[in-house]
C-alpha cells in the first residue's frame, strides 16, 4: 500500500517513485456524520437552483478543468502512477460528462405524463416525477481517481443532490482538487464534500447516514455494503469487478484485433474494470494473433509517466496488486501456460509489472477465472465460436466483452449470446464513452448501471402523482357498496376483459 495510516492522518505516495506526496486527514465516524449533515443543510439551496443554475455551475467547472488541466493531470498522475495519456483520458471523460449531464438532465428528469390506459382513470392527469434523494454517498476505487470518483458524482449533483465522496485512500488528491475547483467556480458551500479515511470507517458511516449510495470497487466489498445497506433499505448501486472476455474469429482483421487486445488489456496498466482480461482465438487465427500480440507488447515502453507521451504503461497504483499478478502468472506457468513476454515485477523504485503475454492457457488457471487487474494478456485457442461463447460465459462476472469478426453483423449476433452487461463489436472499452447508453454489470459484476437516462434517474426518488381535475361527488367504487355497484363492476369486467374485450382484440388483430 502507498498510503500509511496514523489515527488521524495518512500519507499519500507516488507509486512510480515510492516517494511520499502529502499527509491527508482521516475522518472518524463522527466526522463523517458531521460532513453528511453539512451536505444535508446545503442540498435544498442547490436543488432550488434548478437545472439551469446547476448546469451553469457544472459548465463553469468544465472550463475550470480545461484551464487547470496541467495541474489536474499532474495531481492524478502523481497519486496513481498512470501514464500521461491514460490520465488525459480520465480528464476527457469528466469534461464530457460535465457537459453531457448538464445538457441531458432536464430531459431525463422531466415529468413524464403518460395517458391513462384505463377507463377508470379517464380524464385524470398522471405524472411520474423525479425528486433528488437528498444526500448521495459515492464510494470510489483507486484505479480511476477522476472517472469513477468525481465522474460518478456529476449526475448525482446535476439531479439536485448534495454529494459526499469517499475516494480510495491511495488516491484522494484528485477528488480533493475537484472539490477545490467547484468552490472556485462558485458552487454553494457543502454541496460536494470529500470524506477521507479508512474504507470500513468512512464507508460504514456513509451507509448509516446518506439517502442513496453509489459504490464502485471490488465484488467482495460491494457485497458487504449491499448487506449493510439492506438493513436500512438504503438504495444502492454497485459497479464491481470483471473478467472481460474477448473473442477473435478466424475472419477478423487480426491486426486491429491484436492492437485492440494489447491496448484493452494494458491501458492504465491493466487496472481497468472493463479491461480485456482473457482472449479466445478461433482455430487458424491463434498462431498469427499470438505472434502479433507478442511483437506489439515487446515494443511497449514502461516507466514513470514523466511527461506527455513518455511512457505507454505506468506503475501499478496499488502495490498489493503486484502480488496478485505474480500469483496469477506463477499459477498459469505451473499448470502449463507459456510465458511469451514479461511476467515479472520490475526492480524498484516504484511498483511496475512487466507487460505480460501468456499463451496455452485454460480455465484451470486463475489468470482465466479470477480478476487479474494488471498488464497481463492470456490467450487461449478455441475450436469454434460455440466453444468461445461457452468459455466466455463460464465466469462469475459479467461486465464488458468484445468480439472481433470480419462480418460485424455476425459479431453482433455473437455478443448477444454473451452473459455480460456490455459488449463491443470490433473494438474494446469504447462503450464507456457512449454516455447515452446505460452500462453496468450482470452476475457478480454489479447491480444497476451508470449512464443513459437510468444513470441519473437512479439518483432520484420517483413520485407517482394522479390528479383528478373534474370530480363528481363520488366515484362508482366509493362506499356504500350496493348490489348496483357490484353489478356495474361486473359489467365493466366483462366489457373490458371478457368476451367483448376479446372480440374487440380479434377485430384489431
Ligand atoms: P475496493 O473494493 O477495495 O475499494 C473500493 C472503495 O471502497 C475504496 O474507497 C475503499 O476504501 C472502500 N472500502 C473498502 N472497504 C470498505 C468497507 N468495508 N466499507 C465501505 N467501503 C469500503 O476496490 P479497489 O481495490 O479500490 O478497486 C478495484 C476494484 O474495483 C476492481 O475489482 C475493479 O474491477 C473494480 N472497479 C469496478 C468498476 C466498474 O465500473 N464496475 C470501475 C472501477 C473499478
Amino acid at each position: 500500500m502507498h498510503a500509511t495510516a496514523s489515527d488521524s492522518t495518512f500519507t499519500v505516495a507516488d507509486p512510480a517513485t515510492g516517494q511520499a506526496l502529502t499527509e491527508v486527514s482521516a475522518l472518524d465516524r463522527d466526522g463523517v456524520l458531521a460532513l453528511v449533515e453539512r451536505a444535508r443543510r446545503a442540498q435544498p439551496g442547490w436543488e432550488a437552483l434548478g437545472f439551469e443554475g446547476r448546469g451553469a455551475v457544472l459548465r463553469d467547472l468544465r472550463r475550470w478543468l480545461v484551464d487547470h488541466r496541467d495541474r489536474v493531470l499532474r495531481t492524478l498522475i502523481s497519486e496513481s502512477g498512470k501514464s500521461w495519456v491514460d490520465a488525459q483520458l480520465e480528464l476527457v471523460y469528466v469534461a464530457d460528462a460535465l457537459g453531457f449531464w448538464a445538457r441531458r438532465a432536464p430531459k431525463y428528469l422531466a415529468d413524464e405524463r403518460p395517458r391513462p390506459h384505463s377507463p377508470f382513470l379517464a380524464g385524470r392527469k398522471l405524472v411520474n416525477r423525479f425528486r433528488p434523494y437528498g444526500v448521495v454517498g459515492v464510494i470510489g476505487p483507486w484505479n480511476y481517481p477522476l472517472i469513477n470518483n468525481f465522474g460518478d458524482a456529476v449526475p448525482a449533483l446535476m439531479a439536485g443532490n448534495a454529494v459526499v465522496l469517499k475516494p480510495a485512500r491511495l488516491t484522494p488528491l484528485s477528488s480533493m482538487l475537484m472539490a477545490q475547483g467547484l468552490r472556485q467556480v462558485g458552487a454553494p458551500e457543502g454541496v460536494f464534500l470529500v470524506a477521507n479515511g479508512s474504507g470500513a470507517t468512512v464507508g460504514g458511516a456513509l451507509v448509516e447516514s446518506v439517502d442513496m449510495l453509489h459504490f464502485t470497487g471490488s465484488t467482495e466489498v460491494g457485497r458487504q455494503l449491499g448487506v449493510q445497506a439492506a438493513e436500512r433499505l438504503l438504495p444502492i448501486t454497485l459497479e464491481l469487478g470483471g473478467k472481460d472476455p474477448m473473442i477473435v474469429l478466424e475472419d477478423a482483421n487480426l491486426e486491429r484485433a491484436a492492437n485492440a487486445a494489447v491496448w484493452g488489456a494494458m491501458e492504465n496498466a491493466g487496472q481497468t474494470c472493463i479491461s480485456v482480461e482473457r482472449v479466445y482465438v478461433e482455430g487458424g487465427a491463434y498462431e498469427p494473433f499470438v505472434a502479433r500480440v507478442v511483437d506489439k507488447v515487446r515494443k511497449l515502453r514502461q516507466g514513470g509517466p514523466g511527461g506527455p507521451g513518455r511512457a505507454d504503461i505506468g506503475a501499478m497504483t496499488s502495490s498489493e496488486q503486484l502480488e496478485t499478478l505474480e500469483e496469477h502468472v506463477r499459477d498459469a506457468v505451473e499448470k502449463g501456460a507459456r510465458l511469451e513476454a514479461g511476467g515479472r515485477r520490475r526492480d524498484g523504485p516504484g511498483d511496475f509489472f512487466e507487460p505480460t503475454v501468456l499463451s496455452g492457457v485454460d480455465h484451470s488457471m486463475k489468470v482465466m477465472t479470477e480478476e487479474t487487474f494488471g498488464p497481463v494478456l492470456p490467450v487461449m485457442r478455441v475450436d469454434d465460436v460455440e466453444q468461445a461463447v461457452a468459455l466466455a460465459n463460464d465466469s462469475r462476472y459479467g461486465l464488458d466483452s468484445s468480439v472481433f469478426a470480419g462480418d460485424h453483423r455476425r459479431g453482433e449476433q455473437i455478443v448477444r449470446r454473451l452473459e455480460a452487461g456490455a459488449a463491443v463489436v470490433n473494438d474494446v472499452i469504447t462503450n464507456y464513452f457512449a454516455t447515452e447508453l446505460p452500462i453496468g454489470g450482470v452476475k457478480e459484476s454489479g447491480l444497476g448501471a451508470r449512464h443513459g437516462a437510468v444513470g441519473i434517474q437512479k439518483f432520484c426518488q420517483r413520485q407517482n402523482i394522479v390528479v383528478t381535475r373534474f370530480g363528481l361527488n363520488r366515484e362508482l367504487y366509493y362506499f356504500p357498496y350496493s348490489r348496483t355497484t357490484a353489478k356495474l363492476v361486473e359489467w365493466a369486467i366483462i366489457a373490458l376483459f371478457g368476451r367483448g374485450g376479446r372480440r374487440r382484440r380479434r377485430r384489431r388483430g
